[in-house]
């Protein structure tokens, strides 16, 4: 079991694998928040808060939500808005530095700009 946590531990996420890969995007959105992104089905994903503590972000026809914790700020997930996909990203950022350290990131390129592999 992995367990991902913002900065202030408001917000906490466990999933059953580390992931393989993780993704870099370089999309309006992502290369913002600076986030790599680990594929999940939402089945293999456990999401706590304490109280109210978090807010979403969604904009135009996008069919996904951004959460972050309310409290210290830090983006933990994305979810859609469809309840039939069966996907969801989890901000690896969130997840202990020694497996970071290790996992390959891919880079996505959705900005039309190239990202120099690392
Ligand atoms: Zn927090």
């Amino acid at each position: 079991m992995i367990l991902a946590t913002c900065h202030c531990g408001r917000v906490s996420l466990e999933v059953q694998s580390e992931p393989t890969e993780v993704t870099e995007c370089n999309c309006s959105i992502c290369r913002r928040y600076g986030v790599l992104w680990a594929y999940y089905s939402p089945r293999q994903v456990h999401v706590r808060t304490e109280g109210a503590a978090q807010d979403t972000y969604q904009w135009g026809e996008q069919t996904i939500a951004f959460h972050r914790c309310a409290h210290c700020g830090c983006v933990s997930h994305w979810a859609s808005l469809d309840p039939a996909r069966d996907r969801m990203g989890v901000n690896a950022r969130l997840m202990p530095l020694e497996l970071l350290s290790k996992v390959r990131v891919r880079h996505l390129d959705r900005a039309g700009i190239q990202v120099a592999p690392r």
